[in-house]
């Protein structure tokens, strides 16, 4: 990393308050970076992680002016911020989801006037054709199975516009951007209620709730049957690094390659938990696609990594994290 950014430069993360961009922050400040600009829209004191040693500025990153602001003199940009959450979210914010476009445009803008050397875009499996993942043994996504585009509506077309404007910045104005198509990630310090969360916190801060209350009965959204795949925040972080060292600037799956159901996803989160729920299924609940792998052929052939920590492992901390989130007592578990 220090070929690329030296110690002292100036390195902007947006969306820092949120779950992959907190985990950036700190990770940055492991390697020894001095000057990080932690960004994101939302009061310092929501963010998930405030650690010491950090520039903090709460700026509304769809803003021009903004974007300028906080790209001042900087070398590097991380981009996490994004108006997002999981399907529960998406299908009833298409329009928010949308507007995410004006954050990297507007940071493109910027980074182009200040000489930035790199930035780095946060892109999603929601980008590919919905045809390809129809079925629960799906064949896993190679990255061409971007086009023809038939992408999530909404979040999914942000994605895909966005990834082709990094693209031709890269290209036409010289700033090297780099992208990473991410399959769901998964870990501590994340959305876990509220109606943003994904399955793997959903489900967690579900089975907690019974282990806590005696209540053994959960809700799983639509039948249980869909597949994805599941990555943990550590290897996010370690992929995206590598990503963005790396001299490829096309989009690059980063997620894991072990398809699994809801319904496996929920026995491996009981065992960890210590208990069995009965579980009622919701058909009307918003599902995404049927199924959805990773192939990540690129990402070995380009950056000689693939992520590495098991689910099992994973999970272990997500949940023990979320389980402690209802324990602290600054939630009403009763009510959930
Ligand atoms: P997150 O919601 O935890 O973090 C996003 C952050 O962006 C939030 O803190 C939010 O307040 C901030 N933000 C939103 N609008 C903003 C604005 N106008 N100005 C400044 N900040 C703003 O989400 P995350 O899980 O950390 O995801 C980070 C990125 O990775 C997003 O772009 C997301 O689309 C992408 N991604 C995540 C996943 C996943 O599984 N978590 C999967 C695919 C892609």
């Amino acid at each position: 990393m220090k070929d690329i950014l030296k110690e002292e430069d100036i390195i902007v993360v947006a969306g820092a308050g949120g779950f992959i961009g907190g985990h950036m922050v700190q990770r940055l400040l492991d390697e020894g970076y001095k000057n990080i600009r932690a960004v994101d829209n939302k009061p310092i004191g929501h963010w998930y992680q405030r650690p010491a040693g950090v520039e903090y500025f709460q700026e509304d990153l769809k803003l021009l002016e903004s974007c300028r602001k906080v790209l001042e003199d900087s070398a590097a940009v991380f981009n996490f911020a994004a108006d997002m959450g999981g399907m529960g979210f998406i299908e009833y914010h298409k329009a928010d989801c949308m507007l995410s476009v004006l954050i990297n445009t507007h940071l493109l803008i910027a980074a182009r006037e200040f000489g930035v050397k790199r930035l780095f875009y946060a892109s999603s499996a929601c980008v590919y054709n919905a045809d390809k993942q129809k079925t629960t043994d799906v064949i896993a996504l190679k990255e061409e199975d971007a086009y023809p585009a038939m992408p999530e509506d909404g979040y999914g077309w942000e994605k895909l516009f966005s990834e082709r404007m990094c693209n031709h910045f890269d290209e036409e104005f010289g700033i090297k951007t780099r992208v990473a198509r991410y399959h769901n990630v998964y870990g501590p310090n994340g959305t876990w209620d509220g109606g943003r969360e994904k399955a793997p916190a959903a489900i967690s801060r579900k089975i907690a709730q019974a282990k806590i209350t005696g209540n053994h009965e959960i809700t799983i959204w639509g039948d249980g049957l869909q597949t994805r795949s599941f990555m943990y925040i550590d290897d996010c972080i370690e992929g995206t690094l590598k990503i963005f060292q790396s001299d490829c600037n096309e989009p690059l799956n980063l997620g894991s390659d072990r398809l699994i159901s809801v319904n496996d996803l929920v026995s491996i989160i009981e065992s960890i938990a210590g208990i069995k729920v009965r579980r009622n299924y919701n058909l009307a609940a918003p599902k995404g696609v049927r199924g959805r792998n990773s192939d990540n052929t690129r990402l070995q052939n380009t950056i000689n990594w693939v992520p590495k920590v098991s689910l099992e492992e994973g999970l272990e901390k997500t949940y023990e994290w979320i389980y402690n989130q209802l324990l602290s007592g600054k939630h009403d578990i009763s009510s959930r």
